[in-house]
């Protein structure tokens, strides 16, 4: 059972010789965390006084923030091959033990059993367990599933909705919306960030159809839309997509890579090598995101739609997704952006992401630097949730 976060953002924390990724490189610093922000970042605290900070000696080991995952189904997804497929709710320690602070919850292909109302719910849930967490409103379907009737008024009226998604496009499943429905949502997403300072983002879920990402280059090209409103996902699922991706992040568009399996010989690119070759294109290092798709479900279909077999998306790929590029020679400041400044930015999570005082104390503890090892420690708004790897901390309903 978990404690009430309220209980603890009252402790101060000092994490000493932390060798910082902001996710700029900083080098070795101290930490000091109090009332569930970062207070102060430097060399050597002083003044401290009576005040009985919690102090850590992290001997080195690095620090990062939180990372940020754009796309996970919090009420689990699936359902694609009956009811018995429908993937359970993914518990708080499923993020919290793969590094993951913060996350956007979304519907997929089934809006039919499963409801905005149990997704706000759902991202509520987590909040109040402690985690920074948003959703989409909308999930495959044109017209998009909503709470209140409007998806502008969604996320006009309800806190945590961030955008519209994910709305399907060249997909088989998808809707097949046509570019005037396809506009007048995106224009209703990018409203309702106007009157809300929010993001105000179309979040795309992309299949493997040849249509590709035509969609939204006639949106752009027709419309006066910015090209920040779009933000395609899965877009190394096929190799011809993710080179159209390319492109459209040389225009404006923010991507998003799954972190999800690729076989050997498979027509795709992991995340970590889809990353790998965004960077050595040139394409702009803030245009892209990496999400986990997490409690989705992976499945594999033949030629007429018939699922072949069923695979369930982790929140800890992201990690290790991020581990994977550190230990094959890639800088963790040249590749951590993906997964916490660069979403917090598209989302306008002005908090999250970043390690900088005044921002949220959500942080990870990995191994030293040149090491291997993974996950040490994470704190959300201040609070424990993982030390020496292991959960402190579990959802309401979660075993021990
Ligand atoms: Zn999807």
């Amino acid at each position: 059972m978990t404690t009430a976060p309220e209980a603890s953002v009252q402790t101060m924390t000092l994490l000493r010789h932390a060798d910082i990724y902001a996710p700029e490189a900083l080098g070795l610093n101290d930490v000091l965390v109090g009332g569930g922000k970062v207070l102060w970042i430097g060399k050597e605290v002083s003044g401290l006084g009576t005040l009985h900070a919690e102090e850590v000696d992290l001997e080195g080991h690095r620090l990062i923030p939180g990372l940020i995952d754009c796309h996970a189904h919090v009420t689990g997804g699936g359902g694609e091959a009956g009811a018995h497929t429908r993937v359970p709710a993914v518990p708080l320690s499923r993020f919290t033990l793969g590094g993951v602070t913060t996350v956007v919850g979304v519907l997929g292909t089934d809006c039919t059993t499963r409801t905005m109302r149990d997704l706000v719910a759902t991202v509520n849930g987590l909040r109040n367990e402690g985690m920074g967490a948003y959703a989409w409103t909308g999930g495959y379907p044109v017209p998009p599933l909503t709470l209140t009737g409007s998806v502008r008024d969604d996320i006009a009226f309800v806190d945590c909705i961030l955008g519209v998604g994910e709305l399907a496009i060249s997909d088989h499943r998808s809707s097949q919306p046509t570019l005037n429905e396809f506009l007048r949502i995106a224009s209703d997403a990018y409203l309702g960030g106007l009157l809300t300072g929010k993001a105000g983002v179309l979040h795309l879920h992309l299949g493997n159809g040849p249509r590709g990402l035509s969609l939204i280059r006639e949106a752009l090209a027709l419309s006066e839309l910015p090209p920040r409103v779009f933000h395609p996902t899965h877009v190394n699922r096929r190799r011809a997509l993710f080179e159209e991706a390319l492109e459209l992040a040389r225009s404006g568009c923010t991507i998003d890579l799954t972190a999800f399996p690729v076989e050997a010989g498979e027509d795709a690119w992991t995340a970590a090598e889809g990353l790998r070759r965004y960077f050595a294109s040139g394409a702009p290092p803030e245009r892209v995101t990496v999400s986990s798709d997490g409690g989705g479900c992976l499945p594999h279909f033949d030629g007429e739609g018939r699922i072949t077999r069923m695979g369930v998306g982790s929140p800890a790929s992201l990690l290790e997704t991020l581990l994977e590029l550190t230990a094959t020679g890639e800088a963790m400041e040249h590749v951590l952006p993906a997964f916490t400044s660069n979403p917090a930015d598209l989302l306008r999570l002005s908090g999250k992401g970043r390690i900088r005082m005044g921002g949220d104390a959500d942080l990870v503890v990995l191994g030293p630097p040149g090491s291997t090892s993974g996950l040490e420690a994470v704190m959300m708004k201040g609070a424990w949730f993982v030390r020496s790897g292991m959960a402190l901390r579990r959802g309401m309903f979660e075993e021990p």
